[in-house]
């Protein structure tokens, strides 16, 4: 490919709403373009790192054993509702309806299409086990699109399903693809950890998310230095924290003017932090009230918490007046005498003593509140409910927890029965027996993978790409492309790398040296072959490695074997 010929409109200055290194860069190096929110144009050289990342998805997944499929984006509501997910999946499913006002939605994952399709067509045993895939559009109407390719409300996904007899079968189908997708990250360049994740709305059994280590990231991860345990914070499991015995004294009243923060109240009365409790009120689609109790200086972790109640499907911050419907008052709720609500306790909080707690009324508090003994252990969930935080012991062998942040590229999940059961897709087992189907969903996101690359590998010149999804494994600048006689050394340097199967773009532009040098190191190709009126001169070829900055001398009869040597060892 020649420059001349390429659309690679670079930019010096980035999108005023860019927050992200990455969306700038993808967006200065002419890589994307905004349409509207969450919505993006592919430009030449970012579609064509979508597309190698795309490639090594396709070789890793039919590797593993899965067949590429493609199911339709547009998905008919009647399947959603048999699965029950029309109700539930809420304002993120974009939806539409037809000339005949039937109602249908874009596809923001494809679990109810796939066993829809699998359950009329896959009868017996003897076709298991399937692993069935497909790359294109999903949509979520995500409530704050941001970040680019990050979170947008259109992306490029990779969706794999396997389907199995039990769950035996299920659990090597996971690990296949939990070896694949580790390939497929090594493969993209990134520094990523499997880290143990929430299931989410999307239920069933265990479940790791594949996520890139990146200050910039939205996850943040808990892990063990000492073990490899790994979890995403709204995952991680906790231990009980055990407090030292006590003698117990009796539960009291007192007056605490104003106080409404722990903060106030921890000051007011002159207690350590942890000898408090702490209520966080949320409320669920049927506006039933949940308190969630923890430690004063944990934090409540809103998805344990929603795990924890049966049959609630969000959570919002509750209403004032739910709360006081429930004869408590914000800043002061406990569960001693709260009448009306749904009550959950974190384990820890269930082995403090002598603590303090809101009195549920105005300027007030209970001091010497023991849970044991002074909470309604009939009325109350005692869960594991807090957030993870550094410091924390490892849930696996006890050291201290880490804390570090990263980017969710792609997530795999045992779903188990869930979609097969509830959309009554069977097949006959070797028993002659009629069985649902064990299932799993694997995806990647394609454009986030392409934006947490550039997240982790860039500097203040531009993006530093792998070679393996590079835009261009190498580049040929000569200096100065209106000297005849360097553009014809610097085309036949190309036409020779092109022979031996090196992706190179030549920039025949006829801009200046300076100008090409800065579009090259945005841009961020591996390798820069210069083309000077010195090499013309001395037959030295110079090289330049965008990942060091280091610059190579090659002579011209060895260089092209020489450039592939060195992209094989980047
Ligand atoms: P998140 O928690 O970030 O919203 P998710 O858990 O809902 O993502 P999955 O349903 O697991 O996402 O989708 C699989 C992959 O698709 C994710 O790992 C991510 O790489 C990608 N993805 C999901 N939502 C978006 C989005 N809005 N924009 C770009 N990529 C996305
Ligand atoms: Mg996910």
């Amino acid at each position: 490919m020649r420059a001349t010929q390429l659309y690679a409109p670079t930019l010096r200055e980035s999108p005023a709403e860019a927050e992200l290194v990455s969306h700038k860069l993808m967006f200065r190096a002419g890589l994307i373009r905004k349409a509207a929110g969450g919505l993006y144009s592919y430009l030449p050289l970012g579609w064509r790192t979508m597309k190698k990342i795309m490639q090594i998805i396709r070789e890793e997944m039919d590797f593993a054993g899965g067949q590429e499929i493609m199911m339709p984006i547009v998905q008919p509501a009647e399947i959603w509702q048999e699965s029950g997910r029309w109700a539930v999946y809420g304002d993120e499913m974009m939806r539409l309806k037809d000339r005949h006002g039937r109602e249908f939605a874009l596809g923001p994952t494809h679990e109810e299409m796939i066993t829809t399709l699998i359950r009329d067509e896959v009868r017996s045993y003897k076709q298991l086990p399937l692993m069935l895939y497909q790359i294109q559009n999903k949509y979520r109407d995500e409530i704050r699109p941001r970040f680019g390719l990050m979170r947008s409300r259109e992306f490029v996904m990779k969706d794999l399903y396997s389907f199995d007899r039990d769950v035996d079968g299920m659990n090597i189908s996971y690990r296949k693809m939990y070896d694949a997708y580790s390939r497929v990250f090594e493969r993209c360049g990134l520094k990523f950890r499997a880290v143990e994740a929430d299931n989410g709305a999307i239920g069933g059994g265990h479940s790791h998310e594949f996520t890139v280590l990146a200050p910039s990231g939205e996850s943040s991860i808990a892990y063990c230095e000492n073990c490899n345990f790994a979890a995403s914070d709204e995952k991680a499991e906790l231990k009980i924290i055990k407090s030292a015995p006590e003698d117990l004294k009796p539960l009291e009243k007192v007056k605490t003017p104003a106080c409404h923060t722990i903060e106030l109240v921890k000051n007011f009365l002159n207690v350590p932090i942890e000898k408090t409790i702490k209520a966080v009120a949320f409320m669920d689609d049927d506006e039933r009230l949940i308190l969630a109790f923890v430690r004063g200086d944990h934090e409540v972790n809103e998805i344990k918490v929603l795990n924890s109640v049966e049959n609630a499907n969000h959570l919002y911050m509750a209403d004032e007046k739910l709360i006081k419907a429930a004869n408590s008052c914000p800043g002061f709720m406990s569960p001693i005498g709260i009448s009306d609500a749904i009550i959950v306790v974190d384990q820890t909080v269930m082995e403090m003593c002598n603590a303090v707690a809101g009195a549920n009324e105005i300027d007030a508090h209970f001091i010497n509140v023991t849970p044991k003994r002074d909470f309604d252990a009939e009325k109350i969930i005692i869960s594991d409910i807090r957030m993870v935080q550094a410091g924390d012991p490892c849930p696996h062998c006890g050291k201290s927890l880490k804390m570090t942040r990263g980017i969710e590229v792609g997530q795999v999940f045992t779903l188990g029965k869930k979609y097969s059961a509830a959309l009554n897709a069977k097949f006959l087992d070797e028993d002659g027996k009629e069985k649902v189907f064990e299932m799993g969903c694997y995806g990647i996101g394609v454009g986030r993978t392409m934006a947490a690359a550039i997240e982790q590998n860039n500097d203040a010149d531009g993006i530093i790409w792998n070679k393996n999804i590079a835009p261009f494994e190498v580049v040929v600048v000569p200096v100065n492309a209106k000297d005849a006689s360097q553009l014809e050394f610097a085309e036949k340097i190309y036409d020779e790398l092109k022979i031996a199967g090196v992706d190179v773009l030549l920039d025949d532009r006829k801009e200046r040296a300076g100008v090409k040098f800065k579009d090259c190191d945005l841009i961020g190709y591996p390798l820069r072959v210069t083309i000077s009126p010195k090499t013309l001169e001395s037959g030295n070829i110079e090289v330049k490695i965008r990942k060091t900055g280091e610059f190579l001398n090659f002579s011209r009869e060895n260089c092209v074997s020489q450039i592939v040597e060195l992209l094989k060892s980047l």
